[in-house]
């Protein structure tokens, strides 16, 4: 059997001028010049698509690294932090809050919705005496798109630093951290960008930097320790060595992002074909509204089990699809439609093996599913 056709929302499927690119000789990343360079220039990269002129680093480890660095540096113990939580990722950041001796407050909405600012706006009204907030761009887990234009300028509005988790949503969905207003912008090589997992980014604003420098107790962490990078590039110094080809693989990904201009719009195009053709088909998609063009989750049929269709996707066709986690467990699968996953074979041939799965299985979708999307494409 080749490897299953990865249609997971991260990892995703990597190009293969991205895998090829991981087996460039190596620099030696401490010590030769044009290490930095490269690094500086990648970085540089990453900052043009999320149209920011703020520092952007990149750290060794997955995305979750980004969360944890962000929290650990810029929540000092007793910081009254607002998390907002309209799902799995933005409820699971008040656990790093606590690790670092934050006290978190919650701006909870409904996990099936976006969350709205003109409540938050309200809600603000009456409490703001936070130093940082936390908010989640894309909930990987139930495709829900939050309104970060719109939430992250009236945290800003009242002093706030906001950190947005923007792992699954960056090269997909458009992202405009300086027009926002985002101090923290955190993305993951494996999602959208459709590199190997294994590297976080992160951006940082001058308000973020001040904060660093100003705080009064010691960061407790090495590894996520953002003060550390100061002046790595003055100094030629990282506070620990990098994973070289890690690093050739994120910059030929965003080179191939940067040279597709058209990545939103075809984000968009498939993802509402997928969305289409999931409710043509009779399926009921976990979001009411707010879908993310990156990742698509839908309810099993009843009386199906959702690891028995994705089992049989598996076995029979050979396509991954993924379930979820925490509270939605066995309540959703995931379609990945982000990055390298978001062309349109990749989609038709995941539709045509789950109409299979389905009428196997006993649920007879009311169209062919891999004719609905070609058809909803074309229209
Ligand atoms: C993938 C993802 C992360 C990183 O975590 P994983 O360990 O890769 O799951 C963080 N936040 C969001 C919203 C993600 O989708």
């Amino acid at each position: 059997m080749p490897r299953p056709l990865m249609m997971t929302p991260g990892p995703t499927e990597v190009h293969e001028e991205v895998r090829q690119a991981m087996a460039r000789p190596l620099l030696n990343p401490d010590l030769d010049p044009d290490f930095f360079e490269f690094y500086r220039h990648a970085a540089r990269k990453f900052a043009r698509l999320i149209e920011t002129d703020n520092e952007v680093l990149i750290l060794s480890g997955e995305g979750i690294l980004g969360l944890e660095a962000a929290c650990a540096s810029l929540i000092e113990p007793g910081d009254r932090v607002l998390c907002l939580d309209n799902g799995i990722f933005g409820r699971g950041f008040a656990d790093f809050v606590r690790i670092y001796g934050g006290e978190p407050v919650f701006f909870t909405g409904d996990d099936r919705r976006p969350l709205d600012p003109d409540r938050l706006a309200e809600f603000l009204d009456k409490e703001h005496d936070f130093t940082l907030a936390t908010l989640v761009h894309c909930e990987t887990p139930s495709g829900v798109l939050n309104p970060v234009a719109d939430l992250a300028p009236r945290l800003h509005a009242r002093g706030i630093l906001t950190v947005v988790d923007a792992v699954s949503s960056i090269g997909g969905e458009p992202f405009r951290a300086d027009a926002w207003q985002v101090d923290v912008a955190l993305g993951g090589s494996q999602k959208c960008l459709s590199a190997p997992p294994g590297l976080t980014l992160i951006s940082l604003s001058d308000a973020a930097r001040r904060r660093l420098a100003d705080r009064r107790r010691p960061i407790a962490s090495f590894y996520g320790d953002l003060s550390l990078w100061r002046d790595w590039y003055e100094q030629k110094w990282f506070p620990y060595t990098q994973p070289v080809s890690d690093l050739y693989a994120l910059d030929a990904a965003l080179d191939r992002r940067l040279a597709d201009p058209d990545a939103p719009g075809r984000h968009r195009r498939l993802g509402e074909a997928v969305r289409q053709t999931l409710t043509a088909a009779g399926l009921e998609l976990y979001p009411r509204a707010g879908w993310s063009h990156t990742v698509t989750a839908f309810c099993p049929p009843a009386g199906l089990s959702e690891a028995d269709i994705r089992n049989e996707l598996l076995r029979r066709h050979n396509i991954l699809l993924a379930g979820a986690f925490d509270r939605l467990a066995g309540k959703v699968i995931r379609i990945g439609h982000m990055g390298e996953n978001c062309r349109e074979d990749k989609l038709f041939r995941t539709f045509r093996g789950l109409d299979q799965s389905l009428r196997s299985l006993g649920f007879i979708p009311a169209v062919s599913m891999a004719e609905a999307f070609a058809r909803h494409l074309a229209e």
